[in-house]
């Protein structure tokens, strides 16, 4: 490896980690810790073909990330001797203040730290990887790389809410978007499969995983997506609502008296297909859909319906898109969504090529689409690795 980056995606009881070139974006050890602060943690560890998984109890963060030192060093190489150019986080708000990845020092941290408010779900945990890992590997520079930068571009019509003048002076309410990191590596691996510079291109990604958001990408830069302030906004997920009436809010506010803490978790958490089929995972509820169980076959309509307006949408606000690619667990292997979600738009020039869509593509459109639709495996922590050496370098 010429330029091996340790790449750390640190979730609320989670690690993700991984180590990667940054020059080639190849990964030799990868690892998932989970159920950190359970009584039993596991952990799936992964060098070249080999994959190990055990049970450990890991009180937390910092007992997490020498599990992962300690893992590295028994099967595979030992970070110490890897000759990492840098640890890098993945950061999921960065707010208005990062629109590119950083070095982290104390500032950047406090920074990080400050975000919360508009992140509490999520940044708290990023910061927590932070900081144990800056006091585990204290000589190598530690990357922040942020979901949300990638859609700075997004121009004022698309990122503003018409509401009052103080909510966005004074208080950060905008849209950010999430997904950044993805949707610009899968965009640009769009326009390299049509042959094409990603500024010749316009290109709509939709990211389906657990998580989902959809990008609309004008000529290289994002100009619009679906998550807004924070993550919940736009498609329908496993356990969010994506868009509402916040009227709801209010609403049920008044009928319940649940308070807007019950009510926040509610929408990020008991939502979604979760609150539609009483499951996450949407293999299942593909399957059961397939086998003539009503309830699974209507909430993937409602998930499918919202895909196809937002791709509808995008392909309005873009003035014409080459292409639509899909990623993510559920993009990468749904041929069900995928099918459901475009079928209805060959009227917009996208004509699905069923056999394709079923072989999982890469093209999944016909010959004769004007817009070519594709399946795009999602590369996250390689984009991370290659953003970071990229910014060492600079
Ligand atoms: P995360 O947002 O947690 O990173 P992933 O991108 O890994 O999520 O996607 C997880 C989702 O992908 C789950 O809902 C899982 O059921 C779904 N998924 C994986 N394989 C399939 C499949 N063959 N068909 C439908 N859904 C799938």
């Amino acid at each position: 490896m010429s330029a091996p980056v340790l790449v750390i995606n640190s979730g609320s009881s989670s690690i993700k980690y991984q180590l990667v070139d940054g020059d080639t974006r190849e990964a030799s050890t990868s690892g998932l810790i989970e159920r950190i602060g359970q009584s039993e943690s596991v952990i799936t560890h992964k060098t070249g073909e080999e994959k190990r998984v055990w049970n450990e109890h890991l009180d937390d963060h910092a007992a997490g990330l020498a599990a992962m030192v300690k893992a590295c060093g028994e099967f595979g190489t030992p970070l110490s001797e890897a000759g990492l150019i840098a640890v890098a986080h993945r950061v999921v708000h960065g707010g208005e203040r990062f629109v590119q990845p950083v070095v982290i020092d104390d500032e950047v941290e406090a920074v990080v730290a400050d975000l919360i408010e508009l992140a509490p779900l999520h940044n708290p945990a990023n910061l927590e990887g932070i900081r144990v890992a800056r006091r585990l590997f204290p000589d190598l520079p530690q990357v922040a790389v942020f979901d949300t930068a990638f859609h700075a571009t997004m121009p004022e019509r698309a990122h503003v809410y018409a509401v009052p003048t103080a909510w966005r002076e004074e208080h950060g309410v905008r849209r950010y978007g999430f997904h950044g990191i993805s949707h610009a590596y899968v965009s640009r691996r769009a326009a390299e499969m049509l042959g094409k510079d990603p500024k010749e291109v316009n290109v709509i990604v939709a990211h389906l995983g657990n998580g989902a958001s959809i990008t609309a990408v004008e000529r290289g830069r994002s100009i619009d997506t679906s998550m807004g302030l924070t993550p919940l906004e736009g498609l329908v997920m496993g356990t969010r609502s994506g868009d509402i009436d916040p009227a709801i809010v209010f609403h049920m506010h008044r009928r319940t008296g649940a308070s807007f803490d019950e009510l926040d978790e509610a929408l990020n958490k008991r939502s979604g297909m979760l609150a539609l089929t009483g499951a996450i995972d949407m293999r299942g509820i593909v399957r059961a859909a397939a086998e003539g169980d009503q309830t699974c076959a209507s909430a993937l309509e409602i998930y499918c319906y919202r895909v196809r307006k937002y791709i509808g949408s995008y392909i309005a606000a873009l003035g014409g898109a080459d292409a639509v690619a899909f990623t993510a667990g559920v993009g990468e292997n749904s041929a069900e969504v995928r099918a459901r979600s475009l079928e209805p738009l060959a009227a917009l020039g996208l004509r699905l090529d069923e056999s394709a869509n079923q072989a999982g593509g890469p093209v999944i459109s016909t010959s004769d689409s004007r817009i070519t639709a594709m399946v795009i495996p999602t590369d996250e922590e390689g984009e991370i690795a290659e953003q970071t050496a990229a910014l060492l370098r600079s």
